[in-house]
């Protein structure tokens, strides 16, 4: 049977594909189905139609699965943000656990692997410590803030988000309301007219310190003394800046940062190391998950105290001077400078003199300390973006030959493809966990240990 556009389906989803969207068949005839859930059987109706498959639109769940929850969020399925939150938490994490082990057998092409610890959330909600709302207008022209619809720029209005602290509902009415009072006019892409572009809240877990950052096309804003004044009396608020973004991109931050009150920057830490962030510091957005995996990184490492250990993609620091804490010297490579600028600074403050940091590309840098000075490592330690790591980096690894790599991996798929290669005559995997930081996302966090065989 030949299936089109806009047929109506009835279908059982019996799987779920790596964006969390539900899969079923109809008479053979395969169907993705974002929104849908593993377990459900849906109404569905064909939006676009393959030859052998297909994509559908959710229209009505007929018979829900018993891993079908309720969502906290009224936006959850035109937020562009969470994936999985129909979804039972426990059966979000085996969906990331199997994610996981799937691309390792199946890209690795290793045989059946197994996961030693899947590191869950005690609670999938408010964990994230950064948040930037978009500023714009209704069909009413009232000003709105909100998250943008999956794969769009249309904001869909929400001041209450989930994932984010509590308090961000109250700083994003402020400063609405210091807009609409003011007469302040938001940011249009289209036209690239008006001032107010984004509203960027960083919240320190810990300190309980609070940052806001308005994002404007402008380098100032009008009756500026109005919007501090309805923000500073929100407790824990720390620092009130401007960050300057004049050009017409979608590139969120500008370079350039003003501060109109308090400090330039917060503090917060992971595990005991202080940070200090800025507007434009990179830094991780789930504190507490991302202190238990770097605590599996660093249990992985097997430190003893004399070891020599690289870190490579290392950002402001993050793991490095978690591991410097046991290891006799960490030295971390990173390619932003700022980063690593915040990263020497951070070391510094911490009071932590066995850790150096080099910028540079780790293809570049890793290789010419080898070749060139005849560097040595006990333990390598890789925390590389979604693409994964360059083939030069996994050359010199095999050349330099550290007694354990560990692998952080935010994207399983290239992290089998490199597990390959180091595995194919040095390494093998002794073992995998999978760290849960971003909960009602499809995104997962894996730490993989490799010893030499
Ligand atoms: N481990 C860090 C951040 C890891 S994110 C932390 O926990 O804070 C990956 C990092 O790799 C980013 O900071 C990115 O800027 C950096 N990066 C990307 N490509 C790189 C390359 N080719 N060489 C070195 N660093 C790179």
């Amino acid at each position: 049977m030949e299936f089109k556009k806009n047929d109506l389906l009835t279908v059982v989803i019996e799987d779920m594909g790596h964006d969390g969207e539900g899969i079923g068949k109809a008479e053979g005839y395969t169907l993705f189905i974002k929104d849908a859930v593993i377990g459900d059987t849906v109404e569905a109706k064909i939006m676009k139609a393959k030859k052998n498959y297909g994509y559908a639109r959710l229209m009505r769940v007929l018979n829900p699965s018993p891993y079908r929850v309720e969502p906290k969020c009224p936006c959850a399925r035109a937020c562009g943000g969470c994936q999985l939150q129909f979804l039972s938490y426990e059966k979000q994490l085996e969906f990331k656990k199997n994610k996981v082990k799937g691309n390792l057998e199946r890209i690795g092409g290793f045989g059946q692997v197994e996961i030693e610890k899947v590191i869950g959330m005690e609670k999938p909600w408010r964990y994230r410590n950064k948040a930037q709302f978009p500023v714009g207008k209704n069909k009413d022209g009232e000003i709105i803030t909100g998250f943008y619809a999956g794969r769009t720029h249309s904001i869909i209005p929400n001041r209450n988000c989930y994932l984010g602290a509590e308090v961000n509902e109250e700083i994003l009415n402020q400063v609405i309301a210091y807009m609409t009072d003011n007469h302040v006019e938001p940011y249009e892409e289209a036209g690239g007219k008006g001032l107010v572009r984004h509203i960027l809240i960083r919240n320190g877990f810990k300190t309980g310190e609070i940052m806001v950052c308005i994002i404007a096309n402008g380098r100032t804003l009008p009756k500026v003394n109005n919007l501090i004044e309805r923000l500073q009396t929100i407790p824990g608020m720390t620092s009130i800046s401007l960050n300057v973004n004049t050009k017409r991109n979608n590139v969120i931050l500008g370079d350039e940062v003003i501060t109109l009150w308090g400090q330039e920057t917060i503090s917060d830490y992971i595990g005991d190391i202080k940070f200090e962030i800025s507007p434009l510091s990179f830094y991780q957005v789930n504190p507490v998950q991302t202190e238990k995996l770097y605590g599996t990184a660093l249990e992985y490492a097997g430190l003893t105290g004399k070891e020599t250990v690289w870190d490579l993609y290392c950002g402001i620091g993050t793991i490095s001077l978690f591991l410097a804490q046991e290891a006799k010297q960490v030295y971390g490579v990173e390619i932003v400078p700022p980063a690593i600028e915040d990263a020497k600074r951070n070391a510094r403050r911490n009071g932590i003199e066995n850790a150096e940091f080099y910028v540079g590309k780790a293809e570049e840098v890793l290789p010419q300390k080898y070749e060139e000075e005849g560097t040595r490592a006990d333990v390598i330690v890789v925390d590389p973006p979604r693409k994964g790591c360059e083939p030069e980096v996994l050359d010199t690894m095999l050349h330099m030959k550290p007694e354990r790599i560990v692998y952080v991996s935010c994207d399983s798929a290239t992290l089998a493809r490199d597990l390959k290669i180091l595995c194919e005559k040095e390494y093998q995997i002794e073992k995998v966990a999978v760290c849960d930081m971003f909960g009602n996302s499809v995104h997962v966090e894996t730490v993989c240990k490799l010893v030499r065989k």
